[in-house]
């Protein structure tokens, strides 16, 4: 309870009453500075103040650095996440009868397992409503992808979410702005005040985005590798354990798998290029590795909501779904929902086309031993299909398809990737980039498991 001073006021009166403290930010920043722990109404009050614009940027960058050096108990951090997602609004999903549930991917190079994952789940009863980002940096995005298919809207209100969950069972829409509007601010303070890779910070930036959808399930993708965020396993490790813990002392069951993101995922990086391996992917046509991440993080899902007993039941049913057809009818539903050309699933050259494609060849016979994602998110960018800062555009068509696995034999002058560019330029830029991406063996590598650990509720 506060008084009209702002006031913690526990409405005691004997003598073990605790001090009363006013909320004044900059001694709020100190106890944080000096290591103390916050109450959960500090980080309230700081969090309201910062979204309602009466602390500003630089009392929160202080913060944010105190939090950075000092870091969060995790009792701090569902504080913080609290209060971050209730800075907006909620969306009522309790109408739609089925469990609801979605998957968070921490973000990598030719991740696009979103688009297979949300219609494969409707297709086997439950409810996506799936509250997606753009790329920024050398990770692509779920929202960018999806506009690659014209007429796609990532923009809906909240009626009409809701009226596309009904009718497709899963939606794919950008963050609006009555969302978790602190963490919009807050995200982009982070990103200039070197404050991101803070795990509380991450921990309730990711959470109480995914928890303002109104899911009661949620499977977290935590990448580590050249390609990720995270650099190593032990990273994405102390992530994941930061958002299965928070998630359940919100009250929401929170599974996280620890996926390598040394090679790209699948054979393409670039939005357009990529929603075509997706249609592949729901045609029974994916490749293995970004079916068998795609599979188990669904089928973590199945079992986390109930839907199936174990992870083999569970990938037995998304098998159906995906051999009977269910799944590319959701996605159809999906993208007809959303205005999306759904002819351009079927034929290929409705989507966005790039002018100039050419193959990037083997120097040398052997085993691929490396595909580095990082210099092909990079490859991408210098396309035009990423993004470098916010406000850029994306060039939807460009991108680099037909890549080769790590592990496979290939011959001198074999292709190991094609390359399309809008122009020579950005052609050759690109094809520098990638001129040391692949590294090749005379023995096959030994193989790299795509799914490192598990971490349950
Ligand atoms: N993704 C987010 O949404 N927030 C972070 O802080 C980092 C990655």
């Amino acid at each position: 309870m506060k008084d009209e001073h702002g006031t913690i006021n526990s409405g005691m009166k004997n003598s073990s009453e605790p001090r009363r403290e006013p909320f004044i930010p900059q001694w709020i920043i100190e106890k944080k500075r000096d290591g103390l722990p916050l109450a959960a109404e500090e980080i309230e009050f700081f969090i309201a103040g910062y979204t309602a614009g009466t602390i500003p940027d630089y009392q929160m960058a202080a913060m944010a650095m105190a939090v950075y050096l000092r870091d969060m108990t995790p009792a701090e951090t569902a504080a913080l996440t609290a209060a971050m997602l209730h800075s907006g609004d909620v969306v009522d999903t309790s109408a739609l009868a089925a469990p609801r549930v979605d998957k968070h991917s921490t973000g990598g190079i030719g991740d696009k397992t979103s688009l297979i994952l949300a219609p494969l789940l409707a297709a086997c009863g439950v409810v996506v409503p799936m509250i997606s980002g753009r790329g920024l940096g050398i990770t692509g995005g779920t929202l960018d992808k999806l506009e690659a298919i014209p007429g796609y809207r990532t923009r809906l209100t909240e009626s009409e979410f809701l009226d596309a969950l009904r009718e497709a069972g899963c939606a794919i829409i950008g963050q609006t702005d009555r969302l978790a509007p602190a963490d919009r601010k807050l995200y982009a303070l982070r990103d200039v005040t070197a404050t991101v890779p803070s795990i509380p910070l991450i921990t309730a930036s990711i959470l109480c985005k995914k928890l303002a959808e109104g899911i009661d399930h949620l499977v977290l993708d935590v990448k580590f590798g050249r390609g990720a965020f995270m650099k190593t396993r032990a990273d994405a490790r102390r992530l994941a354990e930061s958002l299965v813990r928070v998630g359940r002392d919100m009250g929401k069951r929170v599974t996280a798998l620890l996926t390598a993101m040394n090679q790209p995922l699948g054979r393409s990086a670039g939005n357009a290029l990529e929603v075509i391996e997706c249609c592949e992917a729901l045609r029974g046509r994916g490749p293995d590795d970004l079916m068998e991440l795609t599979l188990e993080l669904s089928a973590a899902a199945l079992v986390s909501c109930g839907r199936a007993p174990d992870t083999a039941a569970a990938r037995a049913q998304l098998a159906a779904a995906l051999d009977s057809g269910a799944a590319w009818e959701k996605f159809r539903a999906m993208v007809t929902r959303q205005g999306g050309d759904v002819a351009a699933l079927d034929d290929y050259a409705r989507l966005p086309v790039a002018a100039r494609r050419a193959p990037l060849t083997a120097p040398r016979a052997g085993f691929v031993a490396e595909v580095n994602a990082e210099k092909i998110g990079r490859a991408v960018i210098l396309l035009g299909g990423g993004r470098q800062r916010t406000d850029d555009r994306v060039d939807p068509a460009v991108g680099v398809a037909d890549l080769v696995k790590v592990g496979a034999p290939v011959a001198r002058g074999q292709t190991l990737a094609v390359i399309h560019a809008a122009d020579e330029t950005r052609l050759a830029a690109a094809k520098a980039m990638l001129a040391d991406a692949f590294v090749f063996s005379a023995e096959p590598p030994a193989p790299e498991p795509l799914i490192a650990e598990r971490i349950l509720p």
